[in-house]
C-alpha cells in the first residue's frame, strides 16, 4: 500500500456565506504552496453535497462555470501535495461518500500513522476501498459507527486513528473542524466579513478573503458549525502539543501566522541566530529564493554584510522536489534558478537556504554561482541537518536518501562543493521559534518521534 498520501496538503472550510465555494477557491489560491498536485472543493446546499476535484493547480481545476455548480453556504477545499506515482484522480480530495446518514465530504492534512492497521481491520470486515488514501479510513469508520448522530460518529472515528490530522468534515448542513491531540499540522479559525466562519491551514488564506483571525483550533479540539448557532467547541482529546517545526523552517508561507507566531519573523530569527553562531567573512549575503529569503535577511541584518538578490527565480516552474527521478530534478533546478552574474562576479558570497534534503539543489546552486564568477561560496542553512523522515505529514524522502543521515557536515560540504557549510543547531532553532517547552516536533532533525 502506498502511504503518506495527505502530506503537506492544505485544507480550508467556509461556513455561513452564500458564495462559500468561491471563498474556498480564493483560499486555495493562497494555500497553493502547500500542494500543487491536485485540488478540490465540496459544497453543501442543505440538500446535497457537490464535489469537483481534479489533478493540477487550483487555477486549472476551477473556472467560473464549474464553480457556479458548487452551490450552498458551506464548502470545504483541499490542495494536495504527494509523492510521485499517484496519478489517480480518485486520490484527490475532498473524499466524498454517501452513507446511511446522508452525504459527507472530508479534507485532511497530515498523515495517519496507524492507517494500515485500521484499513486491514476494515477490509477483514468486508469494507471495499476505492483509493490509497488514509482519509478513506475515516469514511468507513464513520459509516460503520453505531451512533445516531454524525457528531458522535466523527468522535468515534477520530478516537480510532493516530498520527497527524487537521480535518474538516462537511455534511449537507454542518461543518466540523478537528485537530489531532498534538496539533502537528496547523489549523486556524477566522471570521468572515459577513459574520460567517473560515478554518484554514494557514492564515494567509484569511487575508485574501478579508477574514479576521480568531484563534487556532486547539490540539484535540473539534469545532461544530451549525446554522444559527455559535460554533460549538468539544475537547475530544487532552492537548499535548507537538507542533511541526518544519512549518516554520520551510513549509508555511511567510505572511502566515502559524502556531501563534509570524512565520516571517521566526525565519528571520533563524537567520540572525545563524549569523551569530556561524559567522564567516564575505562580501554578500544572498538567499536561495524563495525559501531562504527571510533567513538571509536576518543573517544580513545581524552580520552587517550587504544583502543582495544573487539568484533569480523563475516563478512559472513548480517546486523541484515534485519530480520523481534524479535526472528530472537536476534539470528543473536549472530551469528554476539562474545567477545574477553582475552582482556575484568576483564576490565572496554567503548563500542562505532553509534546508538541505538530498543535496541536489545546493550542489547545483553552488556550481552555478562559481560558474558565474563567485570567488567563494559559503553555504548557511537555517535549520539543523535533516537526518530523519517525517511520518506526520511532511514529504521527506527515506532516510537513505537524506544526505545528512549518511554524511557528516564536512562530507556534505565537499559533496556540494562549497567553501564552507554550516547549519543552525537544534537549541538555536528552538530559540528562534521562542519555544520554551517541549511543544514542538523536531523529529526530522533529531529522530525523536512522538507517536
Ligand atoms: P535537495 O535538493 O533535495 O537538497 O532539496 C533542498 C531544497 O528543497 C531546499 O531549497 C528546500 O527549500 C527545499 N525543500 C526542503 N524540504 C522540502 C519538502 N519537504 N518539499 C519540497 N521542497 C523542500
Amino acid at each position: 500500500m502506498r502511504e503518506n498520501m495527505n502530506e503537506k496538503c492544505a485544507v480550508v472550510g467556509i461556513f455561513g456565506h452564500e458564495e462559500a465555494s468561491k471563498l474556498a477557491y480564493f483560499s486555495l489560491h493562497a494555500l497553493q504552496h502547500r500542494g500543487q498536485e491536485a485540488a478540490g472543493i465540496s459544497s453543501a446546499d442543505g440538500h446535497k453535497v457537490h464535489t469537483i476535484k481534479d489533478r493540477g493547480l487550483v487555477m486549472k481545476v476551477f473556472n467560473e462555470e464549474n464553480l457556479k455548480t458548487l452551490q450552498g453556504s458551506a464548502a470545504v477545499g483541499h490542495t494536495r501535495y504527494s509523492t510521485a506515482g499517484d496519478d489517480s484522480i480518485l486520490d484527490a480530495q475532498p473524499v466524498f461518500a454517501r452513507y446511511d446518514l446522508g452525504e459527507m465530504a472530508i479534507v485532511h492534512n497530515g498523515n495517519l500513522t496507524n492507517a494500515e492497521e485500521v484499513r486491514n481491520g476494515l477490509i477483514e470486515k468486508g469494507a471495499i476501498f476505492q483509493t490509497f488514501m488514509d482519509t478513506e479510513n475515516l469514511i468507513h469508520l464513520i459509516a460503520k459507527s453505531t451512533k445516531d448522530k454524525l457528531l458522535d460518529r466523527i468522535i468515534d472515528a477520530v478516537e480510532r486513528i493516530e498520527g497527524a490530522f487537521s480535518l474538516v468534515f462537511l455534511s449537507r448542513t454542518k461543518m466540523f473542524a478537528m485537530r489531532d491531540r498534538h496539533g502537528f499540522r496547523p489549523l486556524s479559525l477566522g471570521r468572515l466579513p459577513n459574520g460567517g466562519y473560515i478554518v484554514a491551514s494557514e492564515t494567509c488564506a484569511f487575508d485574501l478573503v478579508g477574514a479576521t483571525f480568531i484563534r487556532d483550533v486547539e490540539p484535540g479540539e473539534l469545532i461544530v458549525f451549525e446554522e444559527g448557532k455559535a460554533p460549538q467547541s468539544i475537547k475530544v482529546f487532552e492537548a499535548t502539543p507537538k507542533h511541526c517545526i518544519f512549518e516554520y523552517v520551510y513549509f508555511a508561507r511567510p505572511d502566515s501566522s502559524v502556531f501563534g507566531q509570524s512565520v516571517y519573523e521566526t525565519r528571520k530569527n533563524m537567520g540572525k541566530e545563524l549569523a551569530r553562531i556561524e559567522p564567516v567573512e564575505a562580501d554578500l549575503v544572498i538567499p536561495v529564493p524563495d525559501g531562504g529569503v527571510p533567513a538571509a535577511i536576518g543573517y544580513a541584518q545581524e552580520s552587517g554584510i550587504p544583502y543582495e538578490m544573487g539568484i533569480m527565480r523563475n516563478h512559472y516552474i513548480g517546486r523541484t522536489f515534485i519530480e520523481p527521478t534524479q535526472e528530472m530534478r537536476d534539470l528543473k533546478v536549472k530551469m528554476k534558478l539562474s545567477p545574477m552574474t553582475d552582482i556575484i562576479k568576483g564576490k565572496r558570497v554567503i548563500v542562505v537556504d532553509d534546508s538541505i534534503v538530498r543535496g541536489t539543489t545546493s550542489k547545483r546552486i553552488i556550481r552555478m554561482l562559481k560558474e558565474a564568477g563567485a570567488s567563494e561560496v559559503h553555504m548557511r542553512i537555517s535549520s539543523p541537518p535533516t537526518t530523519d523522515p517525517c511520518y506526520y505529514g511532511v514529504d521527506t524522502p527515506d532516510k537513505d536518501k537524506l544526505i545528512a543521515s549518511n554524511m557528516s557536515t564536512k562530507e556534505i560540504c565537499e559533496f556540494i562543493e562549497a567553501d564552507s557549510l554550516a547549519y543552525l543547531d537544534e537549541a538555536s532553532l528552538l530559540r528562534s521559534v521562542n519555544a520554551t517547552d517541549e511543544s514542538y516536533c523536531t523529529a526530522c532533525f533529531t529522530g525523536k518521534y512522538i507517536v
